[in-house]
């Protein structure tokens, strides 16, 4: 019996999704923890994406408008994942409103047997001419018997087949995760590529320093700067890191020596980690991998996930990487003093010596510091916060006359400063006083151009006060206020001594 050819105009169905080689591929990838899950997904996306240009070539002799379906599967993550496009697409198929299917393989279509019969049995039945194409140029008219002999054969042997090599996968990966080698995928950040057991000391260093700017308090989209500041391109993507890639960068077991597998890392029975038989990024001084520091990241990421979005527990100084060098302008990290071998209950402001560039030599009491700043961005916000609640739309700020004229009168002090006709004891104390209002404008001047997060202060926050706010909120409201606050070096030159508050100079934001 003749068969009619489907409506004219209906369109075809073509399908995409990415090759089983390459979903495994990325699989192993995201299992090693050298992308993310995110960052596996997108690269699934690019792939499927490519592939309908590949589908809409193979459908243009037809002469018939394309509907395209479409399936991800690794957001999922699943071996058994549902394929709901595929569905989709047979439903339309079935309800008579496609001519037919096409696909870059038949193997793409069809993952398992029992999908290619589904479809077989609607191309048996229906009695029309649906079209039936993949770009292999091997001939798959399901309308035919030998059409469909060979579809059955092709689909069971790429099943058999991707069965067999995600199992042999499989197996090669856990054998080596157990005896400590790293199993393939792209080479990981932070090592050579030539050898990935060595380190790459440069792409090393920038690893260092994003995860101790993240366990001092920095955001990971802070992180992320940092990567893309120093240039720093994810070997997976070849692109600078995203968001996620920063932060599966950041928590990275393998930078402590720590083999990973299907996401975690491997304890031996006596319930060590297995370590890696490669250079760690962290080492303690006696030169082991540095296990209490990849500890302190699991608590961090642990308390956060817990705690919510906002990084609540991640920040100990409130102004750490805040306060900058006034010798050599690098931010300068909170650290605890120590006392004759012993930690003290004080912290200090410190120029970070373990950058290459950061002079080392400025230091600053962490207490004293933080108070002025307290101080200042407390009482700048509270007042702004109450003006808010009686004028909801503050106008143009009205101070900015009396800004001027202080500026001039520092300006006309410095230049008599400079030409030797003022004494150096009244130019000191009229300088201070001169700064300290201008400081104090200036802060004014800040909070009535409130960024949004200084709007988010509410009145049960006003009550419970400063304190009553998490240092990562704290941090919040002192960035909204401040850019920066500079250390500058004491007047005769000398460290230690009683601390001079002349020395800190805010930069308002
Ligand atoms: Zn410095």
């Amino acid at each position: 019996m003749a068969r009619k050819d489907p409506a004219p105009g209906l369109p075809i169905g073509g399908y995409c999704r990415i090759s089983e080689a390459d979903l495994l591929e990325i699989r192993r990838a995201v299992e090693a923890g050298v992308i993310s899950t995110e960052e596996g997904a997108e690269m699934e996306r690019k792939g499927v994406e490519k592939q309908r240009e590949d589908v809409t070539q193979i459908a243009e002799p037809f002469g018939r408008p394309v509907k395209i379906y479409e399936d991800n599967s690794l957001s999922a993550f699943k071996r058994n994942v549902r394929r709901p496009d595929f569905d989709r697409m047979v439903r339309d198929l079935a309800a008579g409103k496609l001519a037919g299917i096409v696909g870059y393989d038949i193997d793409r279509i069809f993952r398992q047997p029992r999908d290619l019969e589904r479809v077989i049995d609607h191309y048996e039945t229906c009695g029309l001419n649906l079209i039936f194409k993949t770009g292999s140029g091997q001939n798959y008219d399901l309308t035919t018997g030998d059409g469909r002999f060979s579809a059955r054969l092709f689909v069971s042997i790429a099943n058999k087949s991707s069965e067999d090599a995600s199992r042999r996968i499989k197996r090669e990966v856990q054998r080596k995760a157990q005896k400590g080698e790293y199993h393939g995928g792209t080479h990981p950040f932070g090592w050579r590529k030539d050898d990935r057991s060595k380190l790459d000391h440069e792409a090393a260093a920038l690893v260092r320093k994003i995860v101790e700017a993240h366990l001092a308090g920095d955001k990971i989209a802070t992180c992320m700067e940092y990567l893309a500041e120093a240039g720093a391109v994810n070997p997976n993507t070849g692109k600078p890191f995203t968001w996620a890639g920063t932060k599966t960068l950041i928590y990275r077991a393998r930078s402590f020596g720590i083999r990973i597998y299907l996401g975690e890392p491997q304890t031996t029975a006596d319930g060590g980690y297995v370590m890696g038989d490669w250079e760690p990024i962290f080492t303690t001084p006696e030169g082991g991998p540095d296990l209490d520091k990849y500890e302190q990241l699991v608590a961090l990421k642990a308390g956060r996930s817990s705690a919510g979005p906002q990084e609540k527990s991640s920040v100990k100084y409130l102004l750490s990487r805040i306060v900058r060098c006034g010798r050599c302008g690098y931010p300068m990290v909170g650290k605890t003093v120590w006392v004759r071998g012993k930690k003290s209950q004080s912290f200090a402001y410190n120029c970070n010596k373990a950058h290459p560039d950061a002079c080392g030599k400025m230091g600053a009491s962490g207490p004293r510091v933080d108070d002025l700043i307290k101080k200042l961005v407390w009482a700048q916000a509270v007042r702004a916060s109450k003006e808010r609640l009686l004028v909801p739309e503050p106008g143009v700020w009205a101070r900015e006359g009396e800004l001027k004229d202080v500026e001039e009168q520092i300006a006309e002090l410095k230049a008599l400063w400079a030409a030797k006709k003022v004494r150096a004891a009244s130019y000191v104390v009229t300088l201070d006083e001169l700064e300290a209002q201008r400081m104090d404008l200036k802060a004014d001047r800040a909070v009535h151009t409130a960024t949004p997060p200084i709007r988010a202060i509410t009145p049960e926050l006003l009550k419970s006060g400063w304190e009553g706010l998490s240092v990562e909120r704290q941090r919040i409201i002192v960035r909204a206020i401040l850019k920066a606050v500079i250390i500058h070096p004491a007047r005769d030159g000398k460290r230690g001594g009683a601390f001079d508050p002349a020395r800190v100079e805010p930069v308002f934001a």
